[in-house]
């Protein structure tokens, strides 16, 4: 075996050498070692900044992933950089872009300023790519300087798939030069195939009914892949936007990633929409999965985290086989650009390589003046100084945006016409993050950076169809977040400190009462305590007792829907909707589209009346400001609690 090394293969760095992958040093003169880096999801995340907070962010970042980026192609003789889709949207600069400055014929949006400078060598399209609409993708797309491959966005259908008028070349055969172990080059047809689910007809349906069309990704796959195969390809990489899930195949599945990998030619598979990582103990139990060898069906798989939080990558020992390439060994890994210690706090792994902050400085500063500014008005202060006592306006807007949107997203499904319901939590409701800690937004102007004060979180949104009676129970279970009173007696203490604020949903599209004389019929974590407890009372429904039979769809977030409290009606077994939205982007979404909201709080839920007993309870001091705005609840100060707390007294 020959071994020749150059400058190029070795770094001098303030961590002493970067010496050569073990592939790299290893192979023969009839083998090479190809590298395959991947980025997915990265939600126009360039610079490490998070604009909802307004501040720097060591988790996310492009310009940060493009240092681990600078580093394997270091270590490695051949490397090929992809992107696997969800780069356009899901931050306020892809907002900023396609609600503010717009696309023109011949502008640059910044995500793909940022990823043709770091030379990306193809990319596949994810579900958010549709979320501006069909123009604004192609005006963005035209200024890539690479190959953008989606199999499965049809224009015209064919008889089957190779005889579809795709909306972009479903893939693309990358003529690429190796160098073997004795540093010969050699040529080599890589073939790149893209898929993306086929919900973006539902998720998107404004922008794409009547204009485009999905296939199933596995039906798009097992057509396509033997076509590459006969132009030639010598190894075929699947760029798939869509998730590692179920082994067994079904009819249009969101994340097919698993099914994919067993397709005849695939030979690797980078997989991405489900915002985690591979390999990882995330996967550790997913029947054709190695969650520690980082295969699929066998073959070598990724998954790069999301907004740039990690780089993925693929090893590929390729050996000569008559006059093609076979791959003699593999291996995958995600590389984090961060660390999480002991103590919560992060620590960057790497630095932003300046380049690609240069690449798109223009629009950052823009971006931070856009979230910095209006965009929308609020007819009422949003502050959520009492958002545990009585029905709130931070709460509200929340779930008025929620029903705004879950209503368009059940029209024309086999839900629409089921009344819409709204499960909203305080998720800044001081506690443990001190006196301080509230959601306070004054009447006026609304910037985009104040969503982030009415949406902490960034959750997607979810719809579950429930019943009457589990609407009730799961309204039982929020109500734990009280102890129980006794009629007459004064000052009692009010919150059950032991539970979170975030696990007190407030149900909007009904009315209720909360009786606290009642013992919870729920622990903090959602065990039944008090089989026969009622603390909800005269829960109506358009004024009438609810129909314990009755359906409903409650619109509410991925945490709640998939079983995050232990709800009853909400343990992911009730979801008819999975949105790709962040909630925090609905709810942008919805100031825009409204210019003014007013988010009153109708008081649709209060405290029972108890003959006069009192209760107190701690919140902000700046409650003071707003205590005459609150409906449905006869309150008053009660002079200072502990910690800088203020103390008020609720009469029932
Ligand atoms: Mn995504
Ligand atoms: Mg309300």
């Amino acid at each position: 075996m020959t071994l020749r090394l150059n400058r190029r293969h070795f770094l001098a760095g303030s961590a002493g050498l970067l010496a050569l992958h073990p592939f790299s040093l290893h192979a023969a003169a009839n083998q090479a070692h190809l590298r395959i880096m991947e980025t997915t999801d990265l939600h126009v995340h360039v610079f490490p900044y998070d604009y909802y907070a307004d501040k720097p962010r060591d988790t996310i970042g492009l310009a940060r992933t493009a240092a681990i980026i600078q580093n394997i192609r270091a270590e490695a003789t051949n490397a090929l950089l992809l992107d696997n889709g969800d780069f356009l949207q899901g931050n306020p600069m892809g907002d900023y872009i396609a609600y503010e400055r717009g696309m023109k014929e011949g502008d640059m949006h910044p995500v793909i300023a940022a990823m043709n400078t770091l030379g990306f060598n193809a990319s596949t399209l994810g579900n958010h790519e549709f979320n501006y609409g069909l123009d604004f993708l192609m005006k963005s797309l035209a200024g890539a300087a690479f190959p953008v491959v989606s199999a499965n966005v049809v224009k015209e259908m064919g008889s089957d798939p190779t005889k579809d008028t795709t909306l972009l070349k479903p893939y693309v055969m990358l003529d690429h030069t190796v160098t073997d172990g004795a540093g010969e080059s050699h040529p080599i047809k890589i073939g790149l195939i893209g898929f993306v689910p086929p919900q973006i007809m539902n998720w998107d349906r404004r922008h794409l009914e009547g204009k485009v069309q999905t296939r199933d990704i596995l039906q798009a796959a097992r057509a396509y892949v033997p076509q590459m195969k006969e132009a030639g390809a010598d190894i075929i990489i699947a760029l798939s936007h869509s998730g590692i899930g179920a082994a067994d195949e079904t009819d249009m599945m969101e994340n097919a990633s698993v099914p994919l990998a067993a397709v005849d030619g695939i030979d690797a598979i980078l997989t991405g929409h489900s915002h985690l990582v591979f390999p990882s103990g995330t996967y550790a139990d997913y029947a054709g999965v190695d969650a520690e060898a980082g295969t699929i069906h066998g073959k070598p798989a990724t998954m790069g985290g999301f907004w740039g939080s990690h780089m993925g990558l693929i090893d590929l020992m390729l050996e000569r086989d008559g006059g093609t390439w076979r791959i003699a060994s593999h291996a995958a890994e995600a590389r984090p650009i961060s660390k999480r210690n002991e103590d919560r706090s992060v620590t960057a792994l790497v630095d932003s390589v300046p380049a690609v902050l240069a690449s798109v400085q223009q629009e950052h500063d823009e971006t931070l003046a856009y979230v910095r500014r209006a965009v929308g008005k609020t007819d009422a202060n949003l502050h959520s100084y009492f958002a545990l006592v009585a029905d709130d306006p931070s709460v509200q807007v929340v779930s008025n945006a929620q029903i705004w949107y879950i209503t368009q997203m059940m029209k024309g499904t086999e839900h629409e016409g089921l009344p819409i319901l709204s499960a909203a939590a305080p998720f800044k409701a001081g506690g443990r993050g001190g006196p301080e800690y509230y959601t306070d937004v004054p009447k006026g102007d609304v910037a985009i950076k104040n969503v982030s004060d009415l949406y902490l979180y960034p959750n997607t949104v979810r719809a579950v169809r429930v019943t009457g009676a589990q609407v009730k129970d799961w309204l039982e279970r929020s109500a734990g977040m009280f102890n129980q009173v006794q009629p007459d007696v004064a000052d009692q203490p009010l919150l059950n400190d032991s539970f979170p604020s975030y696990n007190f949903d407030v149900m909007d599209g009904v009315t209720y009462q909360i009786d606290l004389s009642q013992p919870s019929k729920f622990d903090p974590k959602g065990v039944l305590l008090n089989e026969g407890a009622n603390r909800i009372v005269n829960l109506n429904f358009n004024g009438e007792p609810i129909d314990p039979n009755a359906e409903f769809i409650i619109a509410t977030n991925n945490y709640r829907a998939s079983g995050g409290g232990d709800f009853p009606g909400a343990k992911g077994d009730t979801i008819v909707f999975e949105g790709p939205d962040t909630n925090r982007d609905v709810i942008v979404r919805y100031i825009v589209d409204k210019g003014t909201i007013s988010p009153r709080a109708d008081a649709n839920w209060r405290f029972a009346p108890l003959g006069g007993a009192s209760v107190l309870f701690s919140t902000g001091p700046k409650a003071a400001d707003y205590v005459d705005d609150v409906k449905g609840v006869v309150m008053e100060a009660a002079g200072d609690g502990a910690d800088g707390f203020a103390q008020f007294r609720i009469t029932l």
